[in-house]
């Protein structure tokens, strides 16, 4: 069966060669090209496509293939930098937290944290913490902040580790699934009319006589083919391999990234059957230790590891897996072992440790954005929650820079693809939003297309149809990583079921078993290194 309509009569939400005929057809240069498909990125394509300027976005992997899928999956004003004191900061995170959920209300949802107090102290002092974090958030605030006592948090956490427990404290804070959110900004921005191109890297900076960036130079994966794209302005928005683009720029450009690795283990919801999130501000050894329930499953991390040189599918340390297995133990009235890791991710925090002697302009502690000589802008640091705010700077810089007419950037009102203010009625599919409709009719309209990838796993064959047809899924990873979380969920069970997408894929791609079996093999051997037993 070749490639269908999902919904007859109506276009193709991201369809990769479509994208590719409009890089083809456009002859004037582009007024914006955007270097990775991270959040920032993406969010500085959405940004400067819902102005109306001409934007096309690069990404050398998949969409969200970097640290913007391997997060704690938290949309947080930070609680750790109102204990450093950085106000600006949390205020300016509360107040996009609040924006998102607005915008993406199928995403975005109100979670507890309860931090379990053990000591005498940490009542009150994290209780006054919370209220000062309540207020900040002013009217964009997701619920106040609250002491409860033994009973009640025990109610909320039941498996918390009892012994020498005192009660616990209760905020609220935003949590969501990282590479949905990446994906439907993805498909917002191609809306707006982005042109959006994954598994196609950067390899090299155009410049002109006068050494001005004036476009990149572009490889298309799939057919080996180097495409030259003009522009009048260039972002590099490349996370941890920001200095990687850099030196494309000027060879002797200083490093500006210190990358730092954080880890993630995924156990099964027996070790945390509450609603609530359980948030150790402080450990013995001065981390925040986070256990999340999220799609069925508990997260629980994280690490801080510096790394010398960022790789782009990074792994957790056995050290890092133990820290966080030995915390959790502490915390949790099982202690889970080796063998109860579902999953182990590593992802990779661009943290800004020095710069150059360039003009580096520090829009606020948290991300960093700097415009070279040659007018490569730069745009790195922040975090999830507050990437829209760093694509409004960012777009306001490389428009001034490309001579672009002046306008307002619109995305704090512009809702994101999906959007849908009750789609926990379509149960499973409820983070598709609006699209969960359309999958469903494409359930049954497809064969199989109700079928279970694998008993182990939420997932249904429609959904691997509908990432290939709609959201611009090529491989067997792009699947089972970024547009379902089936990696993520139970490393094992998403093995188990890589060879019926693989033969999906095929189908719907028009490829044969051998190109199949590879991208089987391919993720297999990634996949592997999710396990840690
Ligand atoms: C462990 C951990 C937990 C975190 N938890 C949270 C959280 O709960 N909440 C929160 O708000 N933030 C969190 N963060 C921070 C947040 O995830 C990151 O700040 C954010 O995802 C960075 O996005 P980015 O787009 O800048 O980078 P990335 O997502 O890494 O994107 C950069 C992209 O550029 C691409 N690229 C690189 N070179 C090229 C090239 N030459 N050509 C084309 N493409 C290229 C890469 O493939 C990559 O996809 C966490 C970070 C870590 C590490």
């Amino acid at each position: 069966m070749g490639p269908t309509t999902t919904n007859p009569g109506a276009p193709e939400m991201m369809n990769r060669e479509d994208m590719l005929a409009r890089l083809d057809e456009r002859t004037d240069p582009w007024d914006i090209v955007v270097v990775g498909g991270g959040a920032t990125g993406v969010g500085v394509a959405l940004d400067a496509a819902a102005r109306g300027y001409d934007v096309a976005l690069f990404e050398s992997h998949d969409f969200g293939k970097g640290t913007s899928s391997r997060s704690t999956k938290l949309v947080h004003g930070g609680v750790r930098y109102l204990r450093q004191g950085n106000i600006p900061l949390v205020m300016e995170a509360l107040r996009e937290r609040g924006i998102l959920r607005r915008n993406a209300p199928h995403l975005v949802h109100e979670l507890p944290f309860v931090v379990p107090n053990y000591d005498w102290w940490e009542a009150p002092f994290y209780g006054i913490g919370l209220k000062v974090y309540d207020a900040l958030a002013g009217r964009y605030g997701f619920g106040g902040s609250e002491l409860l006592g033994f009973d009640e948090t025990v109610e909320r956490l039941p498996t918390i580790e009892r012994d020498g427990l005192r009660g616990g404290v209760v905020y609220h804070d935003g949590q969501f699934d990282d590479a949905r959110l990446l994906v439907h900004l993805a498909m917002t921005a191609a809306q707006q009319g982005a042109v959006l191109l994954n598994h196609a890297p950067v390899e090299g900076l155009i410049h002109d006589g006068g050494g001005f960036v004036r476009g990149v130079e572009v490889r298309d994966l799939e057919t080996d083919e180097p495409r030259a794209i003009r522009a009048r302005s260039v972002v590099n928005a490349t996370g941890v391999f920001t200095d990687s683009v850099r030196r494309m720029d000027r060879a002797d450009a200083s490093p500006m990234i210190r990358p730092s690795q954080g880890i993630h283990i995924v156990l099964d919801r027996r070790f945390h059957p509450g609603e609530s999130a359980i948030m150790v501000p402080h450990t013995d050894d001065g981390r925040v230790l986070f256990a999340v329930p999220w799609h069925g499953k508990v997260l629980v991390g994280t690490t801080d590891t510096p790394v010398d040189t960022p790789d782009i599918e990074p792994r957790p340390l056995r050290e890092e897996v133990e820290y966080v297995l030995r915390h959790a133990a502490r915390y949790l009235e099982e202690d889970p072992g080796v063998d109860d890791v579902l999953s182990a991710f590593a992802g990779l925090r661009p943290l800004v440790g020095a710069g150059d002697d360039e003009d580096t302009a520090a829009l606020s502690r948290d991300h960093t954005l700097q415009v070279s000589r040659s007018g490569l802008v730069t745009i790195t640091g922040g975090k999830r929650t507050t990437y829209r705010k760093m694509a409004e700077d960012t777009v306001d810089h490389a428009a001034v820079l490309a001579e672009l007419e002046p306008r307002e950037c619109t995305t704090r009102d512009l809702q994101i693809h999906g959007a849908h203010a009750h789609s926990e009625r379509f149960g499973h599919l409820s983070v598709y939003g609006t699209d969960a409709l359309l999958i469903e009719g494409l359930a049954e309209e497809v064969p199989d297309g109700d079928l279970p990838l694998d008993a182990a796993l939420p997932y249904i064959e429609a959904e691997v149809r509908w990432a290939i047809r709609e959201e611009m899924a090529r491989t067997v990873e792009d699947v089972l990583s970024r547009r379902t979380r089936a990696l993520l969920l139970d490393a094992r069970a998403a093995i188990r079921a890589a060879p019926r997408v693989g033969e999906i894929l095929a189908d719907e791609l028009g490829r044969d078993g051998a190109w199949a079996a590879g991208s089987v093999q391919e993720f297999e051997a990634l996949a592997s290194g999710y396990l840690v037993a």
